[in-house]
């Protein structure tokens, strides 16, 4: 298969320096569906980048062409990437002012009406692709005031057209999971099966994090257009198991999960890939229980990520070796455990633990992930 390779650069970040974000493309300019992946947004969550580089690879030995256009970002965050504090790399976070990199992107729905009202005074139809061409407008007007400004603006108008936007990240020690945005979309099921989701959790964030600002202006453009019939992007965050641990052979297994995918939503040909056997708990967002730590100490998980518990039962403890004070850690509705954090140092209000079940839990106020 035929991929052209682009170099897209960033804003500089200091005298000297200038960074830029690698893409792949496939069936560039090609008439069908546009699919999009991402990984690294997180810079420290590595299984992705090595998913999406074997999935170039496979696509470019692979014959034929797609029917639609393959963009693939192996590691959408250049500046994470080159963070590091005293020796260890720190990529989740900008170290500069920015926060998390998952976070605050441009929400564009304010302007998406104005946007179609133009194109519709142009004479173009108004449906879906009139609904891309908005929004790709709206990105192209943004104006970045700093390198991850930029960077945001980039990896954007590279996805905002997408009929599929998939973001690539991981937990510290968790299944395999997914958040999709949209459960309801056509193509939500055949995504759970063929990455083989342990536990896939529906629903938008409250946040404007990068599948929800691709997703969002959408929703807008149908409030604007009510008797048109849009589908919009099928926008989801699949998180692919653990930080630690890399394996080739994982990964390569994972990059034909998503050329099955690929192959079930038509953009491919062929059936390469039979969907996993993995029996998916679907849920939804508050049903989630984030267990938080409530108190300073070491976590001492006695359960592991794919374990069923119930109301009540202790997961771990959180130790304080200086005194020997040990506080219990416990599920407060039945689910399965899918996803640990790594650092098991912790303070009190961190989420330590999260776990998917059926019934809305009350959740608490705050980001769960800041
Ligand atoms: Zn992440």
């Amino acid at each position: 298969m035929h991929s052209v390779v682009e170099d897209i650069p960033l804003f500089p970040s200091s005298i000297g320096t200038r960074r830029h974000v690698t893409v792949h493309r496939f069936g560039v300019g090609r008439p069908g569906a546009k699919i999009y992946f991402q990984a690294g947004l997180h810079a420290d969550e590595l299984p992705g980048m090595v998913i999406l580089s074997h999935l170039v690879r496979l696509l470019q030995e692979r014959q034929g062409e797609p029917n639609g256009e393959i963009i693939i970002v192996p590691c959408a965050n250049p500046i994470g990437l080159s963070q590091r504090i005293q020796g260890y790399h720190a990529g989740r976070s900008d170290l500069g002012l920015g926060g998390n990199f998952n976070r605050n992107f441009p929400d564009l729905t304010p302007l998406v009406g104005a946007q179609l009202a133009a194109l519709r005074s142009e004479g173009l139809a108004m449906n879906g692709e009139a609904v891309k061409r908005a929004m790709v407008k709206e990105v192209a007007a943004l104006v970045p005031k700093d390198e991850l400004d930029s960077m945001k603006q980039v990896l954007l108008r590279l996805a905002i057209d997408a009929d599929f936007v998939l973001d690539i990240h991981c937990a510290d020690e968790a299944v395999l999971y997914a958040y999709v945005s949209n459960p309801e979309h056509p193509a939500a099921d055949l995504l759970s099966r063929y990455i083989g989701s342990v536990a896939t959790i529906g629903g938008v964030p409250e946040l404007v994090d990068f599948p929800t600002a691709c997703l969002l202006p959408w929703r807008a453009a149908q409030d604007v257009l009510p008797d048109v019939s849009i589908t919009e992007c099928l926008s989801a965050t699949l998180e692919y198991r653990g930080s630690k641990g890399l394996r080739d052979d994982v990964a390569i297994e994972d990059a034909l999960g998503l050329i099955g995918f690929m192959e079930a939503v038509g953009l491919l040909e062929g059936a390469t890939k039979a969907p996993s056997q993995v029996v998916t708990c679907h849920t939804t967002l508050d049903c989630v229980d984030y267990v938080r730590a409530n108190a300073p100490g070491i976590v001492i998980f006695s359960k592991t990520p794919g374990d069923h518990v119930q109301a009540g039962e202790e997961i771990g403890v959180i130790l304080d070796p200086a005194t020997g004070d040990r506080s219990s850690l416990k599920a407060s509705a039945p689910g399965v455990i899918f996803g640990y954090l790594y650092s098991q140092v912790v303070i009190p209000g961190g989420t330590v633990a999260w776990i998917a079940g059926n019934s809305p839990i009350e959740q608490q106020t705050g980001d769960p992930f800041p």
